[in-house]
């Protein structure tokens, strides 16, 4: 718990798809979903969790719920 406010994603092995990669965190289970639709402005980041998307201008902050549930 002393160490929330500075834990940071644990990204796991990207995986790609024709038009997206993903990346999840191994510490809370968010996904990071990076879209691409062709030209140089046609890519984004997408936050999932829960398979709901997260509305957010910055990568939200990672909980690390996973590490807390083992511990
Ligand atoms: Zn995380």
């Amino acid at each position: 718990m002393a160490r929330m406010s500075s834990t940071r994603h644990k990204w796991g092995d990207k995986v790609r798809f024709p038009l997206k990669t993903e990346q999840q965190c191994v510490r809370c289970d968010m996904v990071k979903v990076g879209r691409r639709q062709g030209g140089p402005a046609g890519y984004w980041d997408e936050f999932w969790r829960d398979e709901e998307r997260i509305h957010c201008t910055a990568t939200p902050p990672c909980d690390a719920r996973c590490e807390a549930a083992a511990a």
